[in-house]
């Protein structure tokens, strides 16, 4: 498709998480590269804006698909050394942070936590060396978050998982690229085709081209579907978090992300519907009272903004790269792009370095691969997802 990357012109249509990230990774590869995004760059309709920035390859697996802890493993190895790559080139640090995550229940829903346990250990102990998980108590909790409420008893510490200034990274992301000679065109609604994009006023030409446009690929990919979610975020004082905590609740999960200056997101619903409309009343309630139980003393903070999203997904909420000749189309990255998105853009750039034929479901294939090859020891696993 592209003979050589470093003489090849690629537009992308979408700059959220995946675009903006091709477009620095291709660009610093040599390609000359075009980038179009329907909103502005500095508020983007993207999901990735309203995200909350966890990288939880224990906590996603079990809510998804087990091989999703695999590819989030080789993600986990990428964000550093990418991270490290973005501020030798630019002199900005991004603010990630591997402190790990916390869940948290109160007495009264011990069995939900209980029962994450259980399927922690079904889903990914295989490897009795590497348990992804430890079960705390009273103490524990509070040497690792002094703040939280002491009724919260018992918890499971999660040392593997980590999170992101998302906001950042997207803003740092786009100026570096700019800086870097990537074409920007914001507020440039697009449509995709072979070698070719097409915006309202003119048809650009390219070697390839590379669709990124989450939920706004529906039009030209049928299965793509939207996820919504709504997040709060408060700002305060009187509460500080090293890492983000999940409260387990019979009803819903709701995870508290801490952010610089005195932030934190509040998220999130998962709601099987593509409404875009503002946060509910129910859903501002939900998420406030369920952030109180966490600490009281978060009754005082502010709140400084309520947004709704769509996660783009696909039937089976895993990743898909699909290949026509001159278009590649990356979509699915649901309700953990952050957590898979360096595997996946790794993956498509090894795929054109290579210049290979790639299957239309590789990307799962090479889940399968990870699966195979990091858990040949425990073939449990393997027949679970193959199954
Ligand atoms: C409430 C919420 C919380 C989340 N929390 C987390 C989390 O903690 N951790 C995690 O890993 N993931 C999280 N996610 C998921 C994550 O945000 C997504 O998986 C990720 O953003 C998907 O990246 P993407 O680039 O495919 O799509 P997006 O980030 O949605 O980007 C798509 C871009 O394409 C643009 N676009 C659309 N149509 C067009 C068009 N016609 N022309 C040009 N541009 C167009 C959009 O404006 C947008 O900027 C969360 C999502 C939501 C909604």
């Amino acid at each position: 498709m592209v003979s050589d990357i470093s003489k090849a012109s690629i537009g992308i249509a979408g700059a959220g998480l995946l675009g903006r990230l091709l477009a620095w990774r291709l660009r610093r590869a040599g390609a000359e590269v075009s980038l179009f995004e329907a909103g502005s760059f500095d508020q983007p309709l993207a999901a990735a804006q309203t995200a909350a920035g966890m990288i939880a390859p224990v906590s996603e697996a079990v809510a998804t698909e087990p091989y999703v802890y695999s590819l989030g493993n080789r993600s986990m190895q990428l964000w550093p050394s990418w991270l490290s790559e973005f501020e030798a080139e630019t002199g900005i640090c991004i603010n990630y942070s591997r402190q790990g995550s916390l869940l948290v229940a109160h007495p009264q829903d011990l069995a939900e936590l209980n029962q994450f346990e259980r399927d922690i250990q079904r889903a990914l102990i295989t490897d009795t060396q590497h348990v992804p998980y430890q079960r705390i108590h009273s103490q524990g909790i509070r040497e690792l978050e002094s703040d939280l409420s002491d009724r919260l008893t018992e918890g499971l510490f999660l040392p593997d998982e980590a999170h992101i200034d998302n906001r950042q990274l997207l803003r740092e992301l786009i100026a570096h690229c700019k800086q870097l000679g990537v074409q920007c065109f914001e507020n440039t609604p697009a449509e995709v085709f072979a070698g070719e994009i097409k915006t309202a006023d003119k048809t650009h030409a390219f070697d390839l081209v590379l669709d990124c446009r989450g939920v706004g690929a529906q039009s030209q990919w049928s299965q793509v579907r939207g996820v919504r979610g709504e997040v709060m975020s408060v700002q305060t004082r009187e509460v500080s978090l090293s890492r983000p905590v999940r409260l387990m609740h019979p009803r819903y999960q709701l995870y508290v992300v801490p952010k610089a200056n005195n932030c934190f997101v509040i998220g999130a619903t998962q709601l099987e519907s593509e409404d875009r409309s503002p946060v509910t009343l129910q859903s501002t309630l939900e998420l406030g009272s369920a952030l109180y139980t966490l600490s009281p003393a978060f009754a005082e903070a502010n709140i400084i903004e309520l947004k709704s999203n769509l996660r783009p997904a696909l039937p089976d909420n895993g990743p898909q790269v699909e290949i026509n000749d001159g278009l590649l189309k990356i979509n699915g990255l649901f309700r953990h792009g952050y957590l898979l998105a360096p595997v996946v853009v790794d993956h498509v750039i090894n795929w054109l370095n290579q210049g290979e034929a790639m299957p239309y479901d590789q990307l799962l294939g090479l889940a399968e691969a990870t699966l195979s090859n990091d858990l040949s020891s425990n073939p449990s696993i393997q027949e679970q997802h193959l199954a």
